[in-house]
């Protein structure tokens, strides 16, 4: 059995029913997964290869494989959602396989063609199908959450790029991000840590950035922070992004402000979004550089409205307050945060086809 150029090897013990509706009903984020996952193979001879679905389950790597030591790996993130017809979509792919060649490259890691990374969520999705959630209303934001990633698999302890890599998807069936709807969370104002440098891998999608991130987010929940927030490590004054999730500031005259792309911010597929959304309602999104002493005086003076954060897994999530060693400023997204809101109304009803996709961004996994 092949689905777009993928063998097919169906599990022999697939879950229960029973069980996989009652992971569906509670599934949080990221603590379950599908009984199958995805994979393609490379090798430094043969290319590209291998392409199969095969029982989830874990990987043999040897002790040696250079993932290991010189954490040569990439990843993405993307979901899949369910229509009311039953059909399942994903949003923006060709988006998340550029990038995922752009991280590849920076990586030393070989690039996938979008056919092999969009072929290869259709296959999985077609084979879990039963995985995908079906919201029983719009406030239900379950989807099955995709990743797929990249490894050095060779066993060798020389430091070069690896002569063999895999590749995988696994899927996970994810609930909102937070339970209970969304709250505006805090954020801690890193002033040890940088996430990026110039010329490193910040606007790569590699686990190395997520490894340097963690020493500060402990820092941010010993201040009983939420996430943390990273300055650009030259200046210490520019405002960049959060540990896993792009910035906007929202202007009480209607310009709605991100950070912009210098090579150490990640390019969020739900950044462009919403700067496009944001023109088709009619407001002005500008990509610049915004200083941390503009969010503290914008935020005082009132002519910073709202913050947001935005990404894959929580869409759009406020910002209530931002926290440093010396100071906290208080932001107006908690009594109210309209904007963000309605951004986040819009997106959502794309994604799930509760309006019409003008854009174009919608592609059918299933
Ligand atoms: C994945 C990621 C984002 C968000 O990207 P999306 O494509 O919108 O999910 C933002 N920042 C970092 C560091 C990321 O890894």
């Amino acid at each position: 059995m092949t689905t777009s150029g993928f063998d097919v090897r169906p599990t022999a013990h697939p879950t229960d029913t029973a069980i996989r509706d009652e992971i569906l009903g509670n599934s949080g984020f990221g603590r379950y997964f599908s009984d199958h996952m995805a994979h393609i193979r490379w090798t430094a001879d043969d290319g590209w290869h291998g392409h199969e679905v095969r029982p989830y389950g874990p990987l043999t790597l040897d002790p040696a494989a250079a993932v290991l030591h010189y954490a040569q790996e990439i990843f993405e993130g993307i979901k899949a959602y369910r229509h009311a017809d039953g059909s399942v979509w994903t949003f923006r792919p060709e988006k998340n396989a550029a990038r995922f060649r752009a991280s590849a490259r920076r990586l030393a890691l070989p690039e996938l063609g979008d056919d092999d990374f969009i072929g290869s969520l259709k296959a999985l999705v077609a084979q879990d199908n039963a995985w995908v959630p079906t919201p029983a209303s719009a406030a239900e934001e379950t989807s099955l959450y995709l990743r797929p990633f990249m490894i050095a698999s060779e066993k060798f302890l020389g430091v070069r790029p690896s002569k063999e890599v895999d590749y995988y998807v696994i899927a996970s069936p994810a609930a909102a991000y937070f339970k209970g709807g969304v709250k505006p969370v805090s954020i801690w104002l890193s002033s040890n840590y940088k996430r990026a440098a110039p010329g490193g891998t910040g606007y790569a999608k590699c686990g190395g950035n997520y490894a340097a991130s963690l020493a500060a987010q402990k820092e941010a929940e010993a201040h009983g922070c939420d996430q943390v927030a990273f300055l650009d490590a030259v200046e210490n004054k520019w405002v960049e992004e959060l540990g896993g999730m792009n910035l906007f500031f929202v202007y009480r005259d209607g310009r709605i402000v991100t950070p912009k792309l210098t090579g150490t911010i990640l390019e969020g597929v739900t950044r462009d979004s919403i700067m496009q959304l944001a023109r088709d309602e009619g407001l002005t999104p500008e990509e610049r550089h915004i200083s941390i002493d503009e969010w503290r005086d914008g935020a005082a003076s009132g002519e910073i409205s709202e913050v947001f954060a935005c990404g894959t897994a929580a869409v759009v999530t406020p910002i209530g307050e931002l926290v440093g060693e010396e100071e906290r400023i208080r932001l107006a997204a908690d009594n109210g945060g309209e904007i963000g809101k309605r951004l986040r109304t819009k997106l959502l009803d794309l994604q799930y086809g509760r309006c019409e996709d003008t854009h174009g961004w919608l592609t059918r996994l299933a």
